[in-house]
């Protein structure tokens, strides 16, 4: 069955067919680094991150292109409030750059810990400001812009189908956009481009502009650094369902504004919010929210308890944390890791009737429920038991359960990713790419080693 995902812009499942061949260009929203990360928000990276294994798995090439946060996102989503990276720095008596710095790591190493492949290129807003720039002056030129006391602004009435992405009543949305009310914008969904430094104080991140000295607005980092790295048209852009009706609006308007072409992204696809028991939003900026490391590494269960726990609702269906869940799903981990221990060392042939029946749901929209339905069936199954590994690991390119390293579990979480990279390397053929990535694991003192459907590792 040929790839199938759900497009927020069509509101349909569609055929996916890439733009270039066999190439895929993917940018995903970064965290704004102000705090740690919430299992919340990680439920939104393991989405992205199946999306772009299954990519691979289909024998796409993908380029996956991911930003962080570091200026520019205010605490009010309407370009008012304090920057939250600024309004971190002044409580944790750190400066802005030591904030950003430090929760980007942190978000790393959530990432490594939860067997997410790094995306090819990381960029940050403070590292892209002149592309940002440009971008406005394009825009300044084409006559989208105008300028208040505070800023300059995107004049959003002046784009021809400015909901098409979030299809809400552009009435709807402006009442709602009224909450935070700035009285010089000419249309209540006006977003800034570039905000001015306030004058009575200095702030840490700032920066000369056409426009005087200040800092640009949240919605141009994506749109300039995925034009930089992607180009002006590519294949797909994913993030959390909130972003739809603010965020990605304004970087779908600005872009498309700015370049003269249409589309600038054909697939939009937005993954649904894990809440916590009462259902209401997990948010980092009501302090309502639990971290990997509050609610696994401390209570030392794996963080792939959480992966695999996401895997068991559909990505387009909202989810309910709560501790029953990670009870359950610790459970049903380490019965599937004993499972498969139970089936020796010795690595068969991959079953293609079950390769097909994982395809049929991991393609029809990621359906990970269905494929671990499939996993399960793996073991039940008329085959050898090398068989049926090689089955698995084969399926483990895609849930990153990391099922291939169960007898090693000491090896740091650093070389298992490297080590995944390479995996996707050598799947999508990049074979310098693993070479690199092979003499990497070496100086970290392990050895890779290819075996039908996956790979082994041990310490050298
Ligand atoms: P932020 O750091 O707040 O910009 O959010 C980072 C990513 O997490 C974005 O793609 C959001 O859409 C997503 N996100 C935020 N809150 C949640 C949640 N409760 N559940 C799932 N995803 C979320
Ligand atoms: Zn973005």
């Amino acid at each position: 069955m040929a790839l199938k995902l759900y497009n927020t812009l069509s509101r349909e499942k569609e055929e996916f067919k890439p733009i270039s061949g066999m190439d895929v260009g993917l940018y995903t929203c970064g965290p704004t680094v102000y705090n740690y990360a919430h299992i919340g928000n990680m439920r939104t990276y393991v989405f992205e991150d199946v999306l772009k294994r299954v990519l691979a798995y289909n024998d796409y090439k993908v380029k996956h292109v991911m930003n962080i946060t570091d200026v520019g996102h205010l605490t009010g989503d309407r370009d008012m409030g304090e920057d939250k990276i600024e309004k971190e720095s002044k409580k944790e008596n750190k400066s802005a750059w030591q904030i950003a710095e430090f929760y980007t790591e942190g978000f790393k190493e959530d990432l490594l810990n939860l067997n997410i492949i790094f995306p090819d290129i990381f960029c940050k807003a403070t590292e892209n400001i002149d592309e940002q720039i440009e971008m406005i002056e394009v825009l300044e030129k084409k006559g989208f812009t105008y300028k208040t006391s505070d800023g300059i602004y995107f004049d959003t009435g002046k784009v021809k189908d400015y909901t098409k992405l979030s299809h809400q009543k552009l009435e709807d949305l402006k009442e709602g956009a009224r909450v935070e009310v700035n009285d010089e914008k000419r249309n209540a969904t006006d977003f800034a481009l570039w905000k001015f430094s306030p004058k009575d104080t200095k702030r840490q991140m700032e920066w000369e502009s056409p426009w005087g000295v200040g800092f640009p607005g949240w919605h141009i980092e994506c749109s300039a650094m995925s034009v930089k790295y992607l180009g002006e048209h590519f294949d797909i852009h994913a993030g959390g369902v909130d972003h739809i009706s603010i965020h990605h609006t304004n970087e779908l308007a600005q872009t498309e504004s700015a370049t003269g072409k249409e589309p600038w992204v054909n697939y939009w696809i937005h993954g649904e919010f894990m809440n916590i028991k009462d259902g209401e939003k997990m948010a980092k900026s009501t302090g309502n929210f639990l971290t990997l490391k509050s609610e696994f590494l401390d209570k030392d269960i794996s963080p792939l308890v959480y992966r695999f726990a996401t895997f068991g609702v559909h990505y387009r269906k909202q989810m309910e944390w709560n501790s029953e869940i990670v009870v359950q799903a610790e459970t049903s981990y380490n019965n599937l890791l004993n499972k498969v221990k139970a089936l020796g060392k010795d690595v068969g042939f991959v079953n293609m009737e079950l390769k097909e029946r994982f395809l049929d749901s991991i393609n029809d929209d990621l359906n990970m429920p269905k494929a671990l339905a499939v996993l399960n069936e793996v073991f039940k199954y008329g085959i050898s038991n090398a068989d049926k590994l090689a089955t698995i690991l084969d399926f483990d390119k895609v849930l990153g359960l990391g099922l291939s390293n169960i007898k090693e579990e000491v090896i740091p979480n650093e070389v298992k990713n490297l080590a995944e990279e390479r995996l996707l390397a050598r799947n999508q053929k990049d074979w310098q790419k693993s070479d690199e990535l092979r003499d990497q694991i070496k100086k970290m003192g392990y050895e890779v080693k290819d075996v039908e459907g996956g790979y082994e590792i041990s310490k050298m």
